[in-house]
């Protein structure tokens, strides 16, 4: 396995991250948000995002897989849900990546079973070219091509989270 040189540099994702912050505490002034990270993914980014959000917030957690070793089984499980009251919240989803959409979609409905005031999904990457589930996306990092990527959170086999950048991954064998 190898995991090659930066594909999103350390300075390219904290100037995103700084935009994305940005645009989300202007559209979020004067709401009750909820910030949810969906982990364990997305527990670097959302961690980077919420420090940079200048509104006040609240944050949960949700944990949901779907993965298992690189290959998508599209079998959705939640081990972790929601825990605070969300009725009078404005829920913000922070993902990592949506590739198939299969994942975000079942979390967003069940999300949206419980009935929140608003509810917008923040994803920091967006592989478009492998969604086979429409799922509506309020705030996107980078978009990119179909590549199994590692780091900043994301990982392969568990491994890889702590990389301070993004890289494409490769198997060797
Ligand atoms: P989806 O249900 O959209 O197909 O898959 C979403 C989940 O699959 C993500 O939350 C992430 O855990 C995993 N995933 C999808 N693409 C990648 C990738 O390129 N790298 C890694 N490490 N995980 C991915």
């Amino acid at each position: 396995m190898v995991v090659g040189r930066p594909f999103l540099t350390v300075e390219q994702i904290q100037r995103k991250v700084k935009e994305l912050a940005d645009v989300i505490s202007n559209d979020y002034e004067g709401k009750d948000l909820l910030a949810v990270g969906i982990l364990k993914g997305a527990f670097v980014f959302f961690s980077d995002l919420v420090r940079m959000i200048r509104t006040p917030l609240m944050v949960d957690f949700l944990i949901a897989s779907s993965y298992l070793r690189g290959d998508s089984t599209g079998d959705v499980k939640l081990h972790y849900d929601i825990r605070q009251e969300i009725a009078d919240k404005d829920i913000l989803l922070v993902e990592d990546i949506v590739d198939t959409g299969i994942t975000l979609n079942c979390i967003r409905e069940r999300v949206l079973m419980k009935g929140p005031r608003s509810l917008r999904i923040c994803t920091f990457l967006d592989k478009t070219e492998r969604r086979e589930v429409q799922v509506p996306l309020d705030y996107i990092g980078f978009s990119i091509p179909n590549e199994f990527v590692v780091g900043y959170g994301l990982d392969y086999d568990n491994k890889f989270r702590n990389l301070p950048y993004i890289s494409v991954f490769k198997k060797t064998t």
